[in-house]
């Protein structure tokens, strides 16, 4: 976050701890990253894009990840 010298805008990201911080609106009861724009299913899209964390960086489109992200959406896997 920009507050620890990262490039998320501070707005966007709440601190867990001193060293960990988490995309405000990730630790709600039905989860959705501030950051997201659009409808999930339909079209969306990451209004921080260039700035996004490293977390965000880091997922493979089609790893199991991705793919127990999109089934909590009820959204099918990528295709291979
Ligand atoms: S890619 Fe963007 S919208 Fe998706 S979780 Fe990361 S910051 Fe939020």
């Amino acid at each position: 976050m920009e507050d620890h010298g990262g490039p998320v805008p501070a707005g966007l990201a709440v601190e867990v701890t001193a060293n960990t911080c988490r995309m405000r609106g990730t630790d709600h009861a039905s989860p959705r990253c501030a950051a997201l724009t659009g409808r999930i299913g339909v079209q969306v899209a990451c209004g921080i894009y260039e700035w996004r964390p490293n977390p965000c960086r880091e997922l493979e489109p089609g790893s199991d990840a991705c793919r127990r992200a999109r089934m909590r959406h009820g959204l099918a896997p990528l295709p291979a």
